[in-house]
This record gives C-alpha cells, structure tokens and sequence, in this order.
C-alpha cells in the first residue's frame, strides 16, 4: 500500500523512510496507522505539535470557524480572525512580559519568517554580512542555508552560500568555557579582518544542530557584546519556543530581550503552517509589500493559535509548572538511558532533550528498535549521533513514563548487542 509513494514521489522524502508506516487517525500523543497500529509519539512534528495532535480545546474553535463562513484565506487584509489573535498575543505573550516588539506575518514556515529577519537586518544596518553558529539550522531556502551549518544541506543550495561565517556555538570547544571575548576583540580590531555583521542569529538550543544548549550567562554575553557593537541579535525560536523550553520563548530563562525573534512551527498550536517575525519598534522600517507571501494570512491558523494562548498560555504560571514536572521525568527518563553505555550523556533543556552517544550509529539504532515497539522518536546532529525526544507539552505523566519505558528497553538491545559483538 506504500507504492503510489515510491513510484510517484520524489525520493528526497525523508522521515517516512525511518518509520515506514502509513499514518491515519491521532489523538494527543497516539499517532494510529491506517491499519490500526497505535504508536505514541515523542517527535510532535519536530515541534509543530506542542499541544498534542488535534487537542479538543483547540479542535472546537476551528470547526466552528469553519462551519460560520468567515474567510478562509485573506493575504494581509483585515479579519476578525487576525484581530483577535494580534490581542491575544499582546495580552497574554508581550504585554506579561514587557515585549515591546511589532508582530510580522512573514510567509507561513520557518525558513519564511528567518528569511523576513534577515532582510530586515540588512535593511536596518546597511550591512551585509551576519554570523551564526556552528552546527545552526535555520531553514531550508537560501537565505536560511546561509547561516545554517549542516554541509549536506548546504550543497544542496547549488550556489554559492555567502555573506555570513560560522562562529562557535557555546561549548563548542569541549566544556572549554566560551565567554565571547574573542568576538568582542575581533569586532574592536580593525586589523582583524572580521567585517561588522548586521546581526547574529541564534537557537538557544539546537533543535537540528544536536541538542547542544546555551548556558544562560553565555545568552547574556552574547546579547551584550551585540548591543555594545551595534549589530542586531535575532532568536530563532522557530523550534526552541512556544513552550518547548518550559517558557514561551526560549531566551527568558537568560532574562535577554532579542531585537528579532523567530516563531513558527507551534504557533498556530495545531500543525496548520503559520510564523510570525517579532521585533523592536523602531526596527519596523519595512516598505509595504517589501517582503511580501501569498499564504500570510490563513485565518483558521489565527483562530487556534489565538485558542492555544487562551487555553495553555493564560495561566502562564500554571502551564509553566506542567511542563517543567513533565521536563524532570523526562530528564530523570533519559539518564537512565544515558548509563547505558559508555560516555553518553544527556543534552537538551525542558522538553526538547536527548542522549548523545559516543558510539555515532548508537541513537539512530535505538530510534529504529523504539519504532518496531510503538515509540516515535527521532535523531539530531551532524552525524545524526544524538536521539532527540519531544513528546507534546501536554503529554500525561503515564505516557511520558511508558514511552521512557519503551525507550530504555529499545537502548538495552542496542547497547547489549555491541557489549555481545565487543566479545
Ligand atoms: C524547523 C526550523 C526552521 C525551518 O522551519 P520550516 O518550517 O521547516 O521552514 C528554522 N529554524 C529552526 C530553529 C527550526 O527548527
């Protein structure tokens, strides 16, 4: 029954190799295959799925959009849709917060709204160049394959990728602690050769990267050698946000504030594409129409993004709480599997956290025997070396703990049968 898949679409498809199954129904955190199969999911479509699949609170306000015949889709013009989730995000996400940025609607995915931060950068500073970091994802078009690090994604580009130079991550150079020092030296240095970036674009962790997470003191650094220098910070919160953290953004942890930030994948908080592109007041010097998309203004988006923030948002204080219970079981969870083997530790913060194993085929045979007993998980890194896990935000503890369960057993045999193939 996979055939029409095999014969007729291009074989650049990619995850449903990992898991060769054919998805059907879904429900919060089970995923159901068109033959009845149940498998629990702990990828949330690598974020986009923070609430779970087709949460019920989420569920009921689109249905009814949709039955009343309000607009579908209206580009950038007014809708009612539009209005209330602008309020929403003001009172439950800025205002709380004391964010003072304004809301763009770039295109509706990642690499979208990355690309509109970007452009800005440019157009703001008259600069052309911009850093990013070593092992950084950042999306898939051109602007985005800029400053993303992944060297079989960066051929794909075809041309040449410029106007941008990896910098290294926090704790790139083996827990040799990185104060950012450097940078502040090479920017003051005229003889240094280092052209003045508009801007640095960050993950406080690195979803695609490897897991690998910034320490808070590290954000500071980095926020403020920007602004002494006068180059802009952008967040890429694309996948790191929306709660993912145990925050709604990433970067409030390290009491920071972006000039730029990036939000896309669980926004609309029920997998319909929708990104947004946060900044400063004063940054807002776009010409109408100057970055512009067809597909900016899908107003059923609007409505359960809008819903998510009244639902799980609201009471910031009380969903802060569930995630963090649910982030220490699952952190408690991957030590286990950590003391499996030799040199493997765990990496991540809040509920996007993993192991990375000194053993480089390790994760992705752990992630293939989790499949065959029901557990989606998948891998991350350049070498896809470290297993990543993201159940839903709103996971129940018993899930969280059988899909654990399932995960450990599945790194037993892995791990055992090399122990076997060492003798
Ligand atoms: C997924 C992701 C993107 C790209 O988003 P798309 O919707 O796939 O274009 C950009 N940045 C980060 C950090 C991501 O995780």
């Amino acid at each position: 029954m996979t055939d029409i898949f095999e014969t007729l679409e291009s074989q650049v498809r990619s995850y449903c190799r990992g898991w060769p199954a054919t998805f059907d129904r879904a429900d919060g955190s089970a995923l159901f295959t068109e033959d009845g199969q149940q498998y629990l999911d702990f990828f949330s479509g690598a974020g986009a799925l923070n609430y779970g699949h087709n949460p019920q609170q989420l569920l009921e306000p689109l249905l009814d959009y949709l039955r009343s015949g309000s607009i579908t889709h209206s580009m950038d013009m007014h809708s009612p849709a539009k209005r209330k989730f602008l309020e929403t995000f003001q009172d439950v996400i800025l205002k709380p917060r004391d964010l003072d940025y304004k809301i763009m609607f770039p295109g509706p995915t990642g690499t979208n709204t990355v690309e509109a931060a970007l452009k800005l950068a440019r157009k703001v500073t008259g600069r052309q160049h911009v850093l990013s970091f070593t092992n950084a994802f950042h999306g898939m078009t051109l602007g985005a394959l800029t400053v993303t690090g992944n060297s079989m994604k960066r051929q794909g580009a075809g041309v040449p990728l410029t106007n941008s130079s990896k910098i290294p991550y926090d704790d790139y150079l083996d827990g040799e602690p990185s104060n950012l020092s450097w940078l502040e030296r090479v920017l003051e240095d005229s003889g240094s050769g280092v052209d003045k970036p508009a801007a640095v674009i960050v993950e406080t962790v690195q979803g695609e990267g490897g897991l690998n997470s910034a320490r808070a003191s590290w954000l500071k650094s980095l926020s403020e050698v920007c602004k002494r220098h006068d180059i802009l910070l952008i967040v890429d919160d694309v996948q790191a946000g929306c709660g993912r953290t145990g925050k709604f953004f990433s970067f409030e942890d390290a009491g920071i504030v972006p000039d730029i930030v990036c939000l896309s994948k669980s926004i609309s908080g029920y997998g319909l594409p929708m990104a947004l592109t946060l900044f400063r007041r004063d940054l807002d010097i776009w010409t109408p129409g100057e970055h512009n998309g067809t597909f900016r203004g899908s107003n059923p988006a609007f409505v359960t993004a809008t819903a998510a923030l009244e639902n799980f948002w609201a009471d910031r204080e009380k969903f802060e709480q569930q995630i963090a219970a649910r982030a220490a079981e699952l952190h408690d969870g991957l030590e286990k599997v950590a003391a499996l083997a030799e040199g493997a530790s765990v990496r991540g913060r809040g509920l996007l956290a993993g192991v990375v194993f000194q053993d480089l085929e390790a994760a992705e045979k752990i992630a293939s025997e989790a499949f065959d007993r029901g557990l989606l998980v998948e891998t991350s890194g350049p070498e896809s070396e470290v297993l990543k896990l993201m159940p839903a935000l709103t996971i129940s503890p018993e899930d969280l703990a059988r899909g654990l369960d399932i995960l450990l057993d599945a790194a037993k045999t892995v791990v055992g049968e090399r122990e076997l193939a060492a003798v």
